[in-house]
Order: structure tokens, then C-alpha cells, then sequence
């Protein structure tokens, strides 16, 4: 464990999650005045279950927090007495739930408290957007339920608009294919007590499971998801793991999706199964209900039927501009039929986007309104190029990437250099390695501008143990010199951001297969302010 390492770690090391658990119930029914027990049950009073009772607690899949603003967050949680059940065991009735925020971890001193419906409609999730906070600070929260109570959970607020940041930390996760491994990652992740976790995505895989692959008892055999209640099933598997509930319990997480939310490489309306364009829009309708209900974001991010509003930027102080951005909705089919191909010449045609033309439009536009140290663009697919083959007389490229739709990735750029834009940071994932490289204006030009830095972190679980780099890594990486990094194992990357400097740490897992692996640091790289290049920390 370097120096590095500890010294994240202790940052916060007074806060630790597993304390959380115990909390008195008088302590929070204290907490919780008279007024927040509420009228809203009037409107309900036909359908409202009055008087919910549990045989246990309600709270199977936890508690999160999310989108973080100077003010507040969201807090999430789902009433699932049983949450594998078809229903999550809940009888088909909106039913009260109360909620509260505290300044400390044993909920004594409660600053907003209310009570919100779980609706039947939404499998009974509970979305809360709590205002009026103070900037810059940690909270905690709790929900209670027919005198059941959740675990208590800690989220953060941002920095105040425009404020000078001293340092930020933030993780980076995503592809955490349950049938792969154990979620140890999380663990780690739980134990930083990151500012905020971004999620690049394949939060879920909706292919088949087969008991029999898995190293994970509990994956059990189920085929492909297509309906709501198949997508409610993975989410819930998921979510029942304790060390993901940590991470969630940990920090607020800003999310997004990426492919396996919904179908393998889908692409607006394309599919893969080839099923027609108003045919998926109804799976996609599915994979975004069950990804809304469990997921702590915002109202806004509600899906209306196929769409959802999921791009978004956060402001963090003076120090970022977070834009999340949406790299699926609005692509074309892929080019010459999607995965990896030679010599596509439809990955070079003018009409690709990975953006579409109206998140193209808010993007370049924020580039030239909003001035912050730096520009951070949370994205999903690999945007420098990357080509696969270890032979350096030809070329293999992925058309589910930025390299299928190369005119956008240049229209970007084009954008960045135009708006003077500098600092400019990617965060990646979906490709299951870690890597950090240079974007060049020309990657076959060594001496051509770099526009930005991308960062790509590896995943949770998803393709197994792995291993550090081999030899065809390094083939590849001799042909692309703006490949600054690699590393083919699991883990997370944690992000400290200061003004002087944008740091990287990739933590690794030895193993995922079993559970307890060990996590340590394989890499910390730094990008110093106004420099554009990739140097060792
Ligand atoms: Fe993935
Ligand atoms: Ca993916």
C-alpha cells in the first residue's frame, strides 16, 4: 500500500460506515415532528396501506444518496420486504415512508425530515430531493416504516457555486457484472468516503445467467431480461449484495448507463436481436423504469416512456464542471454492423454522433458559459482511439466506441479548442482495463495538440479476475504512444482534485472470484493544471 493510498484512507478515517447501523428508534421518531407524519395521506385515504407491518425489515436493498448540489441531494431507498419476489413482496398500495437528515452519524440532531409515498407503480421506491442544506458538509440519513428502520447512510453537499475548492476526491466505478465475482471493489470504495462516486455504468447485465459460471452461489439461472419485472429482478440481486450497499451508504453517487442497463451495444434504436425500432423502444421503456426506480437521482431523470432526460451537469465550486454525459440514446446504428471491425469506412461518415445534435449543442455551449479550473466529461465508452490488434500492420477498432463514430470525437474536439477550453478531463469505462491517455487532435501525430486527458477505470467484477499487463499489451501500446497506462485487472479509480492538480489512483483487486480480495494501488498519475499530459505522481 503506497503512502499515496494511506493517506486518502485517512482522510476520513473517523467515519466508518459499519458504525452506522445502530441507531435508537426513539432517536429518530424524536426526530421526526408531528407536522412531517403528515396530510399527505388524505389524498390516499381509498388505497393508502395506513397501518404498514413487517415481519422484517423492509429495507433488503438499502439506502443511497445521489446528485449532489451545494443545497442537498436525493436519497434513495425501496420498500422490498422481499425483494427477489415478484412485487418485492409488497401488497399493491402506495404506503407512507418517513425520512430524515441529520448532521451526525446516530441521527440526534435531525435538520429536515418529511414523509414521502412509496408509489406500487414504481416497485415502491422512494425518492426524496432534500433543499436547504449547508454547503460543503456531510449528512446522514434514515427512513423508517411501520416502526422499521433503514440503515443510516452518509452524503455530502458540494462546495458553493463559484467558491474556491481546496480538493475534491471522487471515485469512478461501474461494470459490475454480478455473475463475475464478488463486489469487493465496493468495500474499498465504501472505505475512501468519496465527496461523490461517479457510475459510468452497466450497473446491471440484462444477458442470461447461468449458475453454473458464476462463482457467486446466488447468481442462479435466469434467462434475458426484457420485461420491467426481469429488470426489477437484477437490479434487486444486485442491490442485496452488502459491500455495493456500503458504497451507496458511503456516498452520494452520481449515475448514468451505459449498454447492459438495457441490451449488449444498443444504439438509439437499434438492437442487437435486430427487433424492430417501436418494438425496443418498449424494452427500452422497461430497462429505464427499473433503472429510474433504482437509482438515486432526480425527478427529472423520470423516464417518459423510451427517453430519458439523463445527460446533466454539476458544478463543483470554482474547481469542476461535471457533464454527465449520454452516449447511447441518440447514436445512429453502429457502423458497418457494430462490434470490432477492420477498415469501416462508415466509422468516418460526417452524420456519426455519439451525442446527437441537441446534447452536441448544450455540450459546445457550456464550454464557452461556464469557467471552472477544470472540464470533466463523465462518459461511458472509450473516446481516445484504441486499436485492438497486437500487430502493428493492422488495425482493429471497436464501433460500439468513439472510434465507430470518429466525425463526432473530431466535432468535439474541434469544439474544446475553439472555446479555448484547457483542463479537460474524460472519465471512461465499458471496456473492463484500466487505462489513461493523451487526446490528440491527430493520434497518428505524436506532435499533434492534446485537447484532454482520458481516464478509463476498469471494472468491479466484470470479466473475472484478470491480470496485469502482457505482452500484447505492451504490442499495443507501442503503437499507440499516447497510451500512457494499462492494466487489465479489477478495481476503481479515486480521483483527488486540487487546483495545482488532477490526481488518478487505479486501486486493483488481486482477486474477485472469492470473496476478500486484496486491494492495493497499481498506478497514481497526475495531470498538473494547464498542462494537458499524463506524468507519474
Ligand atoms: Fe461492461
Ligand atoms: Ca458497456
Amino acid at each position: 500500500m503506497s503512502d499515496r493510498f494511506a493517506a486518502c484512507r485517512d482522510v476520513f478515517a473517523h467515519l466508518n460506515v459499519d458504525r452506522f447501523a445502530t441507531v435508537s428508534r426513539r432517536t429518530l421518531l424524536r426526530g421526526l415532528s408531528a407536522s412531517a407524519l403528515t396530510t399527505t395521506g388524505s389524498f390516499f385515504t381509498r388505497s393508502l396501506w395506513g397501518a404498514p407491518a413487517f415481519l422484517a425489515n423492509p429495507f433488503t436493498l438499502g439506502v443511497a444518496s445521489g446528485d449532489p448540489t451545494p443545497e442537498g441531494f436525493v436519497l434513495w431507498t425501496k420498500v422490498a420486504p422481499n425483494p427477489l419476489e415478484r412485487g418485492g413482496g409488497m401488497p399493491a398500495r402506495p404506503v407512507e415512508v418517513k425520512w430524515a437528515v441529520s448532521t451526525r452519524d446516530n441521527m440526534q440532531q435531525v435538520v429536515r425530515e418529511g414523509t414521502t409515498v412509496a408509489h406500487p407503480e414504481l416497485g415502491h421506491a422512494v425518492h426524496v430531493e432534500v433543499d436547504q442544506l449547508e454547503p460543503e458538509r456531510d449528512y446522514f440519513y434514515q427512513f423508517e416504516i411501520g416502526g422499521e428502520r433503514s440503515p443510516v447512510g452518509r452524503s455530502r453537499t458540494l462546495p458553493p457555486l463559484g467558491a474556491p475548492v481546496r480538493q475534491v476526491r471522487i471515485g469512478q466505478v461501474g461494470c459490475q457484472s454480478y455473475e463475475d465475482g464478488f463486489f469487493t471493489a465496493y468495500r474499498g470504495v465504501a472505505d475512501e468516503q468519496f465527496d461523490f462516486v461517479f457510475h459510468y455504468g452497466d450497473y446491471i447485465y440484462e444477458s442470461r445467467m447461468g449458475r453454473s459460471s458464476s462463482p457467486r452461489a446466488a447468481a442462479g439461472e435466469v434467462g434475458e431480461a426484457f420485461t420491467l419485472d426481469d429488470y426489477r429482478y437484477r437490479y434487486s440481486l444486485y442491490q442485496l449484495d452488502p459491500d455495493l450497499q456500503a458504497a451507496h451508504a458511503s456516498a452520494p453517487f452520481v449515475v448514468s448507463f451505459d449498454d447492459h442497463e438495457v441490451s449488449n451495444d444498443w444504439a438509439g434504436f437499434w438492437n442487437e436481436a435486430g427487433a424492430l425500432a417501436e418494438v425496443f423502444a418498449l424494452r427500452r421503456a422497461a430497462a429505464f423504469q427499473a433503472w429510474y426506480e433504482h437509482m438515486p437521482v432526480r425527478k427529472a431523470q423520470l423516464p417518459h416512456g423510451p427517453d430519458v432526460q439523463m445527460y446533466r451537469r454539476l458544478v463543483v465550486g470554482d474547481l469542476i464542471a461535471m457533464n454527465v454525459l449520454d452516449t447511447r440514446q441518440f447514436r445512429l446504428p453502429p457502423a458497418c454492423g457494430g462490434d470490432y471491425k477492420r477498415n469501416c469506412a462508415e466509422a468516418f461518415e460526417t452524420r456519426r454522433t455519439m451525442l446527437g445534435e441537441t446534447q452536441e449543442g448544450w455540450l459546445y455551449d457550456g464550454f464557452k458559459t461556464t469557467r471552472h479550473l477544470w472540464t470533466m466529461l463523465a462518459q461511458q465508452v472509450p473516446m481516445m482511439r484504441i486499436d485492438v490488434a497486437p500487430d502493428p500492420s493492422r488495425s482493429i477498432l471497436s464501433m460500439d466506441m468513439w472510434d465507430g463514430a470518429t466525425a463526432a470525437r473530431d466535432r468535439l474536439f474541434g469544439a474544446i479548442e475553439d472555446s479555448k477550453t484547457g483542463n479537460v478531463i474524460v472519465l471512461s469505462g465499458d471496456i473492463h482495463s484500466n487505462w489513461a491517455g493523451e487526446l490528440k487532435k491527430d493520434f497518428f501525430d505524436e506532435r499533434s495538440a492534446t485537447l484532454g486527458v482520458e481516464f478509463i477505470a476498469t471494472s468491479i467484477t466484470t470479466n473475472g479476475d484478470g491480470h496485469d499487463i502482457k505482452d500484447n499489451d505492451r504490442k499495443r501500446m507501442a503503437k499507440q504512444p499516447y497510451v500512457k497506462f494499462f492494466n487489465n485487472q479489477r478495481g476503481y479509480a479515486c480521483h483527488i482534485v486540487t487546483p495545482a492538480c488532477w490526481e488518478v489512483d487505479f486501486r486493483v483487486l488481486d482477486k474477485v472470484t472469492v470473496p476478500g480480495g486484496r486491494i492495493s494501488t497499481r498506478m497514481s498519475l497526475v495531470v498538473e493544471n494547464g498542462k494537458s499530459a499524463i506524468a507519474q505522481a
